[in-house]
């Protein structure tokens, strides 16, 4: 199964948790794996209160310096790629009931820190025998 995403501006956080949720509905227990198909995008779980993703967008930011990287003679990116690096391209969740067994204030986010662009992300889902 795979989500698209269209992002908006150089860097953006995008609550998928909804996209992810569909693709597990029917499963009785598992694990669900979300995989980002890009090498300047991430994904990460945290809270989706709006002042928190401003919050994690300006430190994304902190995480690179700009420019002054070798790949940027190459297409401009490296901070991009080094950022996202740090942030990680995978999460796993627990399945119960056909629901992600996420925390109360948990949402699965993207992470755009190349954009705007369309991204997928691949989600997997692992039943438990
Ligand atoms: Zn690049």
């Amino acid at each position: 199964m795979s989500i698209h995403v269209e992002t908006d501006g150089p860097i953006d956080v995008v609550d998928v948790t909804d996209q992810v949720a569909a693709d597990v509905s029917g499963i009785a227990s598992g694990v669900c794996t979300v995989f980002v198909n890009h090498t300047t995008a991430a994904v990460s779980i945290n809270e989706a209160e709006p002042r928190l993703i401003e919050d994690i967008a300006q430190f994304v930011e902190t995480l690179a310096a700009p420019d002054g990287w070798a790949h940027d003679e190459l297409d401009g990116n490296a901070d991009a790629h080094l950022r996202t690096s740090l942030l990680g391209r995978s999460v796993s969740i627990p399945v119960r009931d056909g629901e992600l067994a996420l925390g109360t204030w948990q949402s699965i986010l993207l992470i755009e820190c190349d954009g705007p662009r369309d991204r997928s992300l691949s989600v997997t889902v692992v039943p438990s025998a």
